[in-house]
């Protein structure tokens, strides 16, 4: 790896910590970091794609959204949706 001649810092993306960079592009102050950052990523990114899927396969007039199609289409967090249950007994 080319020596830059001079110092630079820089936080790291994962943690915040400074640390001295090695090569213009460490973004991370550690492999336990970067690797920590790559894992996530790949996590958000899967999650990304399962919800662009989910959202995608909702006819786009309906009546009613499940809650995992209304977490797809609208990005909201589960626990944002007030849930309201309604009873299926008409005959009483
Ligand atoms: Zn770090």
């Amino acid at each position: 790896m080319p020596n830059l001649g001079l110092e630079i810092k820089r936080k790291c993306r994962f943690c915040g910590k400074v640390f001295l960079i090695k090569t213009l592009d460490s973004y991370y102050c550690c492999k336990k970091c970067s690797d920590a950052a790559y894992a996530k990523k790949k996590r958000t990114e899967a999650r990304e794609k399962k919800l662009a899927l989910i959202a995608k396969s909702v006819p786009k007039v309906r009546e009613f959204l499940s809650v995992k199609e209304a977490v797809a289409i609208y990005g909201v967090e589960r626990d944002t949706l007030s849930i309201r249950k309604k009873k299926h007994s008409p005959e009483q």
